[in-house]
């Protein structure tokens, strides 16, 4: 007897191609599969386990395509600090990250995650100090531990100070050692299975912190590896002036000619693009994570999600490392790239059924899983966000998908992951929510006292 889950009652907005919506519906969820989605109740099995969803919005879980987790442990320094001043702040405070101080900052950040929607979540870890230890396998512990899916991004710098770059050059590794260490990430963790937790891709940092060499060399192994390549392109004015210096091209025409365009890529940010960037990301199909709450922070500036969108190009939703977005949570950017797309196109710039789709669909799409991520469909995997209207917040409100998008963040009645709970009446399943916050409390302390910052 197979057991399923059936979700009753509640209100469904599917996202799939047609987008489908229902007032009253069901989903019924086996073997971590969803297997039906409808209107109105499901036939009753003998071995169901209901679940009343009466009051509730039920959408894909939300797909993360861009983080630091470990940022977790270093919220609220430079605080009125553009990305550059912003980096060489912080740049000594990670020094002095280690495993626990990493699993501690994951563990909280993605728990942060799951309770505002979020099932999938890519990770850009790019600091390595040379005695940090195993900092992606913290990482990856950590999501198995919350019971997310995790895109680990092995990330890299080996471009310091002395050779023209931000970072300390105590920060950087070499460039063999950091493509060698891509490689390890990738044999030791990647799972290319179609429901896999766990999946590599090839990261090295930015133009600014990373050589030619290591971007073609980064591009070449993910090939050969055949995994997904992510890094930051056009974020900030800054990068596109120093990139015009040293390079005599601009951030997209530096991706192309070191092999970082293609639908293999995600980009992390894309802020500054002119219409032949534009065009040429979609051109390569290569994707885009917007991340309006950090690019705000940091006074980056507003990526042209409309004109992206309407060129065709994927784009989903990064919540950014928690030093350039302290709220850390994934729900709440629905609502801020809506706001930023029409504080820059007007009030018909972005709809909240598109917000809600950068925030699922055009997220597995960048991150190359919309055959079983991102929608509501039978045969995909059971992600699921039950989204809780029920109370004074949002009860009677004309729309959930607006409940959603533009009121306040619902709390979550139920989070599925491959059809297993994460989340129960808001709280997490799998760990202790006090001991979390309790350990990410020390490893912050722990981090700010080997960085020398006195807390006023
Ligand atoms: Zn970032």
């Amino acid at each position: 007897m197979v057991t399923r889950t059936v979700i009753q009652g509640a209100a469904i907005a599917t996202v799939d191609g047609a987008g489908t919506e229902y007032v009253d519906g069901h989903l019924v969820v086996e073997d971590g599969r969803i297997t039906a989605v409808g209107a109105g109740p499901s036939p009753p099995g003998p071995q169901d386990t209901v679940v009343d969803g009466r009051g509730c919005l039920a959408t894909p879980g939300l797909v993360n395509t861009h983080h630091h987790l470990y940022q977790w442990a270093t919220r609220g320094y430079a605080q009125q600090s553009s990305l550059f001043n912003w980096l060489v702040e912080l740049y000594p405070v990670w020094a002095g990250l280690d495993e626990d101080i990493t699993r501690a900052a994951a563990t909280a950040g993605l728990l942060r995650l799951a309770q505002t929607g979020c099932t999938t979540a890519a990770d850009h870890h790019y600091v390595f100090p040379a005695d940090g230890g195993d900092l992606l396998g913290a990482t990856v512990d950590a999501a198995a531990g919350v019971g997310l899916r995790l895109h680990a991004v092995r990330g890299s710098m080996d471009r310091g100070i002395s050779h023209g770059g931000l970072p300390p050059d105590s920060l950087i590794e070499t460039t063999d050692g950091a493509l060698a260490g891509t490689q390890a990430a990738i044999d030791r963790w990647h799972d290319p299975a179609p429901d896999s937790a766990v999946r590599v891709a090839v990261g090295p940092c930015s133009p600014f912190s990373v050589s030619p060499e290591l971007m073609s060399g980064a591009a070449e192994l993910g090939r050969a590896a055949g995994v997904r390549l992510h890094t930051h392109l056009a974020e900030t004015l800054d990068e596109e002036v120093q990139c015009l210096a040293e390079y005599g091209c601009t951030p997209v025409e530096y991706a192309e000619r070191t092999g970082w365009l293609g639908p293999d890529v995600w980009l992390a940010h894309g802020v500054h693009l002119s219409d032949a960037g534009i065009a040429a990301l979609a051109a390569g199909r290569t994707g885009v994570a917007h991340c309006p709450t950090s690019n705000a922070r940091l006074g980056a500036g507003a990526a042209r999600i409309a004109d992206l969108l309407a060129a065709g190009v994927p784009v989903g939703l990064g919540a950014d490392g928690a030093a350039s977005n302290e709220d850390g949570g994934l729900g709440g950017e629905l609502r801020q790239a809506t706001y930023l797309a029409r504080m820059q196109g007007g009030a018909d710039a972005l709809d909240v059924r598109q917000a809600l789709w950068l925030g699922t669909l055009g997220g597995a799409l960048c991150l190359g899983r919309a055959d079983e991520l991102g929608s509501l469909e039978p045969g995909k995997l059971a992600d699921i966000a039950l989204w809780d209207l029920a109370g004074v917040a949002h009860a009677g409100i004309a729309d959930p998908v607006a409940a959603l998008v533009l009121g306040a963040l619902p709390p979550l009645r139920l989070l599925l992951v491959g059809g297993r709970a994460v989340l129960a009446d808001g709280r997490p399943v799998h760990v202790d929510e006090d001991a979390a916050a309790r350990d990410l409390a020390a490893a912050s302390t722990r981090l700010a006292a080997a960085a020398g910052l006195i807390r006023r």
